[in-house]
């Protein structure tokens, strides 16, 4: 049977995958069209590669991670690249998680991000999805929530970071060159990460 973690990371590259089209409209508006070409190219590789019946979670993701890196072209490859080897180091030797093992792997995530794309909040990237999806998330459990609460609560705020990336001008990326012309258009790194998140609580709450 397959393990967790590979069931995981499953559910998120279907969804990827399904969301093609829609992620490459997105990135047709505001950059190259090819947002959920790249994406759901590295994720078919990745559960082509990824071992099924594996439940160190650590190695998982750094293969994950090593994956994206090598069969993602663009801006998104590396980043999304950096962010599973990120996790994947964080959860090094794991093979269940807690709700704190969450938040260590959310703060790995986003300095891994911003180490290599140099972005913070509020430039219309992947950041303004998963910055608040943490704060929110952390929030929550430190004011006493169950972990399902705080993964509702970690969506939510993704899902308004998405929205919020409508509202603002691109200063990072290809769809920086558009300048003011950005606004009005949803990123397209902000929805897939919400996307993966989404899965993330889905999955979670499913076992
Ligand atoms: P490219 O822009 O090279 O064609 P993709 O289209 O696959 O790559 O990915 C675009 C997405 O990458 C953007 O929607 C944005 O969310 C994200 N992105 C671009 N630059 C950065 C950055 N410096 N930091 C964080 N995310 C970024
Ligand atoms: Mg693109």
């Amino acid at each position: 049977m397959a393990s967790k973690i590979y069931q995981c990371i499953e559910t998120i590259g279907n969804r990827i995958i399904e969301q093609k089209e829609f992620l490459t409209e997105l990135d047709r508006e505001i950059g190259d069209a090819d947002h959920g070409i790249n994406m759901a190219r590295g994720f078919t590789e990745v559960l082509a590669v990824l071992p099924k019946d594996s439940d160190n979670i650590g190695e998982v993701l750094k293969k994950t991670g090593m994956t994206l890196l090598s069969k993602v072209g663009g801006a998104s490859g590396p980043l999304y690249g950096t962010a599973y080897m990120q996790a994947g180091k964080v959860l090094a030797g794991k093979t269940s998680l807690s709700p704190e093992d969450g938040k260590a792997v959310f703060e790995a995530v986003i300095a891994g991000i911003q180490k290599r794309g140099k972005a913070v909040k509020g430039e219309k990237t992947m950041l303004d999805a998963i910055i608040p999806a943490y704060e929110a998330y952390t929030a929550a459990l430190d004011g006493g929530a169950p972990a399902g609460d705080a993964l509702d609560a970690m969506c939510k705020a993704a899902e308004e970071g998405v929205e919020f990336t409508k509202t603002i001008i691109a200063t990072k990326g290809r769809a920086s060159y558009l300048g003011d012309r950005s606004i009005g258009h949803q990123d397209p790194g902000a929805t897939s990460a919400t996307y993966t998140l989404e899965c993330i609580r889905d999955f979670v709450k499913s076992i």
